[in-house]
């Protein structure tokens, strides 16, 4: 799964206004953002495998340590604690938490059985890749609902409110619709690589516009609590 894990926390805004959308989209993404890291330092292996899922061509080999279940429990609570510490906003610490822990579940709908619930033990899910139409259907309608949930929330202060944001949606779907059609990766250098380039771009790009967006009248009780 890719924008669907964006959808988590482009709708979780609602719930926290007050954290910045950029924490936002990395508690739900922070399982992903750890597997390349892990790639490139052989804690883990992908192959590449067309057909492996009519999704995907990647055969998710081994990846305990970003992907199991008991290990995403352990990165949520890391995270929400040390935001916590930080931020002393309690929406904010729970909405972190739950996106950490939501990437399990989604990827659990979609992956082939591949995600140990702990480093050695069972590996399941439920395969969802398995059909590309499912997958559409599933991923654009929790993505549409996450920026309806957004939009809500917030308004565009400027320009840079207004299209920097409508840029960033436009290029979410352009990468995960180019992702689909092209050719395979060539390497897991490769796959590890453009995933660490794309949170590059995308983390800050996601605060910068959230900055320039002003909360809706009606969040003011989220605010403080
Ligand atoms: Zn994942």
């Amino acid at each position: 799964m890719f924008i669907g894990h964006f959808a988590v926390g482009l709708a979780s805004k609602k719930f926290a206004p007050r954290t910045n959308l950029a924490i936002l989209i990395v508690a739900p993404l922070f399982l992903d953002m750890l597997w390349p890291v892990f790639l490139l330092l052989g804690w883990e292996q992908v192959r590449i495998d067309p057909g492996n899922t009519r999704f995907t061509p990647l055969a998710l080999v081994y990846y305990p340590w970003s992907h199991s279940l008991l290990m995403s429990l352990v990165w949520a609570t890391g995270f929400a604690l040390i935001y916590h510490r930080i931020a002393r906003y309690w929406r904010g610490t729970l909405a972190i938490w739950i996106g950490v822990v939501s990437h399990w579940i989604l990827d659990w709908i979609t992956h082939r059985p591949d995600l140990p619930l702990y480093p050695g033990g069972t590996r399941c899910g439920l395969g969802l890749w398995n059909s590309i139409a499912g997958t559409l259907a599933v991923e654009l309608l929790l993505f549409a609902a996450g920026i309806w949930l957004y939009v809500g929330t917030t308004r565009a202060r400027d320009r840079i409110g207004r299209y920097a944001f409508l840029a960033y949606i436009a290029l979410l779907l352009v990468a995960y619709l180019g992702d689909r059609f092209s050719s395979p990766p060539s390497s897991a250098g490769e796959i590890a690589w453009s995933g660490i380039i794309a949170e590059v771009i995308l983390i800050p790009w996601a605060w910068w516009f959230d900055h320039h967006r002003a909360l809706r009248a009606g969040n003011s009780a989220a605010v403080h609590s």
